[in-house]
């Protein structure tokens, strides 16, 4: 057995501890039949299991709600109501007096709802899908007897690693963060976002751990280093000691790492940097506030949806975006408005498309739902009266798309006027550039768009033809590459000549080799991970600007992404040693 698995670094951290298996797949059922003796202690059979899995709702509710809020919460009553569906348990039970066993009449009646609901024309039942499987999963798992699959059953303060296949956001979201310390996966890749929420969290994460369930047992000791992208498998006492002297050590630099947050972004030669930060759900604001970040460059708030039965309304919006407006007092905050589809969505939340990231999705789903869009809008309108609001658009490859979002604006402002409620009419509207088309035809942008924001995790995604979550092609997604490295330089060109902002807010600006890249690029607006603040404040701090660009320059002129990397890299410690 190999007792040190090598995955993809996800979230940083150590954790040592009991390892737990997660397998969320709908298991195997076998044809069972039942006596006609038996018939009536096999329906009180199935509807244990349904007590129980309601039990186990209303504790991972309860305890959500406390930990996330009543809206996180509200996630589980979709579930709770379909477990008192009378349809379903009517259909069951006729099944089950026909001699089937409960689990397969269960999973032959469950089945075909998910179908159903999988083809429905509406989209509200069509996003009941992912709720629909957890029922599923939940319910035969209980009746087959399986080994708990819960994570809510991890005891509380056990340090335990969770091991799984793959994460959607609802799961991670779903999980108790007083037991589960660290996540490894066998899918994903660094971009994924279960790493993004990985971090957000402040969870520990190895991701792309391509065969950690068949290494495993559940239950035996692990150390998860999330900075290395290891699992270390039933380490000896030596090994154990070492990495919990690493954790103290860890925890001891906290206040060095503290002061690097919080001091100036300036460039040994003067270049001022703004470095802000991402936030995936405004719960975490507050931490991002005190991270020494200066207002948000890219709030996410698909989190807000994804994992949902229904959409979040007006009221519940502006009260989440004035949440973290709020907490920024007085810096730019700017509001990505959804950016659902591709890997962010809950399975079968919407029709199922044969290629989801050149699919309907983010701004293309926005404007052709324009009242649930419009929604958003008024909200993020309403909340930028309380701060510096700004809001941005995903995914944009033409110019019409914004001017669609504007026409929508200017109707969102007839309505909110109209209804009397404080709004601002004249909230920044911004861009990401994480097409190829955007970055190519950014000057064509220029004249109907506030700022840009690079996108690079799509961008290297779309540029190179990489699938960011494909833990296979983990090695060949690099924003090094001379092509993601000049469109990147065109759209900083572009903007700089028009005074436009342009700021980079994918994963590579929390990496502080590319940190040295951008800052060769010309990028003076950085929005990173909040628990990259200092790593990239040193990196900006200990280098000038000005050999930046000329390293940049040379990296500019090799063939390959290694080439490139290879010279940043060298120049980067040259820069860091003087
Ligand atoms: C990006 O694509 O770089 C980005 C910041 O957006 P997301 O990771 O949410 O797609
Ligand atoms: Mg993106």
């Amino acid at each position: 057995m190999l007792s040190m698995l090598r995955g993809i670094p996800a979230s940083p951290g150590i954790v040592v501890g009991p390892v737990h298996l997660l397998r969320w797949e709908v298991p195997e059922v076998r044809h069972r039949l039942v006596d006609d003796a038996d018939i009536d202690a096999e329906i009180a059979r199935y509807q244990q299991a349904l007590d129980k899995a309601r039990a186990r709702l209303r504790l991972l509710r309860a305890r959500t709600e406390t930990q996330a809020g009543a809206t996180e919460a509200a996630i589980f009553d979709v579930q709770l109501s379909m477990l008192d569906d009378g349809e379903l348990t009517n259909h069951t039970v006729a099944l089950v007096r026909q001699n089937l066993g409960a689990e397969k009449a269960f999973d032959i009646v469950m089945s075909e709802w998910r179908q159903h609901f999988a083809r429905s024309s509406s989209p509200m039942l069509r996003e009941k899908v992912g709720d629909l499987t957890d029922v599923h999963i939940r319910v035969l798992s209980l009746l087959l007897e399986l080994p708990d699959h819960d994570p809510v059953d991890v005891p509380p303060g056990s340090n335990t690693i969770l091991v799984t296949h793959d994460l959607t956001p609802s799961l991670t979201m779903q999980l108790d963060r007083n037991c589960i310390a660290g996540i490894a996966t066998e899918a994903g890749t660094a971009t994924a976002h279960v790493a993004i929420l990985a971090r957000s969290l402040g969870l520990p994460a190895v991701v792309g751990l391509r065969s950690a369930l068949s290494a495993l047992r559940g239950g035996e000791v692990a150390i998860l280093d999330g900075a290395d992208g290891t699992l270390l498998i039933a380490p000896t006492d030596d090994e154990v000691a070492e990495a919990r002297q690493r954790v103290a050590d860890e925890a001891g630099r906290a206040d060095v790492l503290r002061e690097l947050a919080h001091s100036e972004a300036i460039t040994r030669d003067a270049h001022r940097v703004v470095v802000r930060a991402n936030v995936d759900i405004p719960e975490e604001a507050v931490l991002a506030a005190d991270s020494g970040a200066r207002g948000v460059g890219l709030m996410r708030t698909e989190f807000l949806v994804v994992g949902r039965a229904t959409m979040p309304d007006e009221e519940e919006q502006y009260a989440a975006y004035t949440r973290v407006v709020k907490a920024f007092a007085g810096e730019a905050v700017i509001i990505r408005t959804f950016d659902v589809g591709g890997d962010k969505l809950p399975v079968g939340g919407y029709p199922h498309e044969a290629n989801p990231f050149l699919g309907w999705r983010a701004i293309r789903m926005c404007l052709d739902e324009s009242e649930l869009f419009k929604v958003q809008l008024r909200a993020l309108m309403r909340a930028a009266v309380h701060g510096d609001l700004r809001i941005m658009l995903p995914l944009v490859v033409t110019v019409d798309e914004v001017r669609e979002t504007r026409q929508l604006m200017s109707e969102c402002v007839e309505e909110l006027a109209e209804r009397r409620v404080p709004f601002r009419a004249d909230v920044p509207l911004g861009v990401m550039v994480e097409t190829p088309a955007a970055a190519v035809s950014c000057d064509t942008l220029v004249r109907d768009v506030d700022f840009f924001s690079i996108g690079s995790n799509d961008l290297v995604q779309y540029t190179l033809a990489v699938d960011r979550g494909n833990a296979n092609l983990a090695p060949r997604f690099t924003p090094f590459h001379p092509a993601v490295l000049r469109l990147m330089q065109q759209v900083q060109r572009t903007g700089a000549a028009h005074g436009l902002d342009v700021c980079v807010c994918g994963e590579m600006a929390s990496q502080p080799l590319a940190v040295f890249a951008l800052l060769g690029l010309g990028i003076r607006q950085l929005s990173v991970a909040p628990r990259a603040v200092a790593d990239v404040k040193r990196v900006i701090r200990g280098v000038r600007a000005e050999a930046a660009a000329d390293a940049v320059q040379a990296a500019l002129a090799t063939s390959t992404a290694r080439e490139a990397e290879t010279l940043l890299r060298r120049r980067m410690r040259a820069e860091l040693d003087r």
